[in-house]
């Protein structure tokens, strides 16, 4: 492609969080940036909706850390997000309950050894040996500077740099804690909150599971006042304030090829009838939109070098949200905690976790996200909003008839209300509104296959150096979002965007 026929610099496919801060980057160090975005909104999974007096959050419960030595604190100092969005502190990291045990575990490490110790005090070894674990990952992976972050693909080769990172490369959760403890409840408790990584702790890498919880530990966990929407403007907003274009209620149909390099897109309105395709063209191309779904934009005789890389990878799990508008503050009826993770009677140890969250949504654990606990802007003074969110996946939800759809979403709020009853006794009369959100919905809303937030699913074969990593096998073309490096949540996808804009400017 002559460079002149060239619209951009950059085309970006898709306006989640990877995309996004990818976008932000490159247009703020000069690159010409067109980010097209197939809803109405940028954000993905980072938005918000707003029903009657409602703002409603459909992805952030808590992002973790914005510590000093947390690489997002870098990032987010570069793009001056800290002085354009604010970041409310949660309370406690969350709370557990279960039949035998409700448990605070506090966000600050020496703080929750000290609390589990008190109600474990015969496990005191294990839950040192807990810590060091998930510290030692975490810091390792910290001390790898920002930039080489992605050296965690090549981990092997670093025996001394990493000790602790090459020796579990291939460890799960499961096998660690069952190593290091033994009462079943413990180990509960220690990963409530596995659902915001994955379905199964024997499958769950070990390596990410502290990547991340040790940064909750480590930083704590945030919202953003007014929901993550806020953010995803906000980065959106660097793209156009910088001579870029963000071009929503588009989708992109075909990524352009010539002589073997990606080097435009083929784009259309995503709804309406005037469906005339655009044509634009740039030096490089990043697809922040799922990478099965990049096989299919591809020309076909250019699909199998990806197709062959991802053809047998495992994609993660998918998630049901409640999203609930209350009359009252939540905190008025006692509770007081942000965020309540549930687990179910007939979950006894975690070998049991894996086939509960496959199973009725009777017994589903769930966890429910109390945001009048802070000051989160979602709703008018006096009201609030919560959540009520579950591991789930879109064979729940496939096969059925438009009114079958509807009916069984409304069993299933039903289902979790009257458990959320439970919980919060006379919660069920504050409900004012309340909207159910499935993987079929975030599927729809994202274009994720299988409806996942996560992409490929996080276990120890798709991990780290089995990632697949942020330069694509096709020239010129990059991957930034939760189905590459470094992995899913806010922090995976955010930084898989600065890999890529860093890739591109050829800086460290
Ligand atoms: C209910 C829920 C709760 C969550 N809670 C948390 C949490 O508390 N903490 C946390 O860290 N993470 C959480 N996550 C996960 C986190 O939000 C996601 O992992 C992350 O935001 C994914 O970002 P992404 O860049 O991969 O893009 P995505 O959010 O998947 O967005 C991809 C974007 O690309 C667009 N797109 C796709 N194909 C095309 C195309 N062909 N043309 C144009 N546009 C296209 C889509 O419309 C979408 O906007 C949650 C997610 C969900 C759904």
């Amino acid at each position: 492609m002559d460079k002149n026929m060239n619209n951009f610099d950059v085309i970006i496919i898709g306006g989640g969080l990877g995309g996004l801060t990818a976008g932000a980057k490159l247009a703020k160090e000069g690159k010409k940036v067109c980010l097209i975005e197939q809803h109405s909104i940028p954000g993905g999974c980072a938005t918000t909706f707003k029903r009657k007096d409602f703002i409603m959050e459909v992805g952030l419960h808590e992002m973790d850390g914005l510590d000093k030595n947390d690489p997002k604190t870098e990032i987010f100092n570069d793009l001056e997000v800290f002085q354009n969005i604010e970041f409310l502190k949660i309370p406690d990291f969350y709370r557990f309950t279960n039949e035998r045990r409700d448990i605070v575990i506090p966000d600050n490490k020496e703080e929750a050894i000290r609390v589990l110790i008190e109600k474990f005090p015969k496990e005191e070894k294990g839950i040192q040996k807990f810590f060091q674990k998930i510290s030692g990952i975490q810091k390792e992976i910290n001390q790898l500077p920002t930039e080489k972050w992605k050296l965690l693909l090549l981990l092997p080769v670093f025996p001394i740099l990493s000790p602790n990172l090459v020796m579990n490369t291939f460890k799960t959760l499961g096998k660690f804690l069952d190593d290091i403890i033994g009462d079943e409840d413990l180990k509960l408790v220690l990963q409530a909150n596995l659902q915001y990584y994955h379905d199964d702790p024997y499958s769950m890498s070990l390596i990410y599971f502290s990547a991340a919880q040790g940064s909750y530990f480590n930083g704590g966990g945030h919202f953003i006042k007014g929901g993550s929407q806020k953010l995803s403007d906000y980065l959106a907003k660097i793209i156009t304030d910088n001579q870029g274009e963000v071009v929503l209620g588009n989708t992109v149909e075909k990524i352009l090829m010539k002589e073997g390099r990606a080097v435009g897109v083929e784009y259309q309105k995503t709804f309406g009838k005037s469906k005339e395709p655009v044509q634009v063209f740039a030096e490089n191309i990043i697809a922040n939109t799922a990478l099965p779904n990049v096989v299919s934009l591809l020309p076909k005789e250019n699909q199998k070098p990806l197709q062959q890389k991802i053809q047998h990878l495992e994609k993660a799990c998918s998630l049901i949200s409640v999203y609930i508008g209350f009359k009252k503050e939540i905190k008025q009826l006692g509770n007081k905690h942000y965020s309540t993770f549930v687990c179910d009677e007939s979950v006894k140890t975690q070998k049991d976790l894996f086939k509960n969250h496959k199973g009725s949504f009777e017994k589903r654990n769930f966890v429910f996200v109390d945001y009048s606990q802070i000051d989160s802007g979602l709703a008018p003074k006096g009201k609030s909003f919560g959540v009520i969110c579950s591991a789930d996946y879109l064979s729940d939800w496939e096969k059925l008839s438009k009114e079958q759809y509807k009916k069984k979403k409304e069993e299933v709020a039903q289902i979790f209300f009257k458990r959320l009853e439970k919980l919060i006794p006379g919660i069920m009369n504050e409900i004012e509104y309340y909207e159910v959100g499935t993987p079929k919905t975030i599927q729809r809303y994202t274009l994720n296959p299988n409806g996942t937030p996560y992409g490929f699913a996080q276990i120890p074969k798709q991990s780290g150096m089995f990632r697949i990593p942020n330069k694509s096998p096709i020239k010129n073309l990059y991957f930034a979002s939760a189905w590459t490096n470094p992995g899913g949540g806010f922090t995976g996808a955010i930084l898989s965007g600065w890999f890529c804009a860093k890739d591109i400017l050829m800086i460290k």
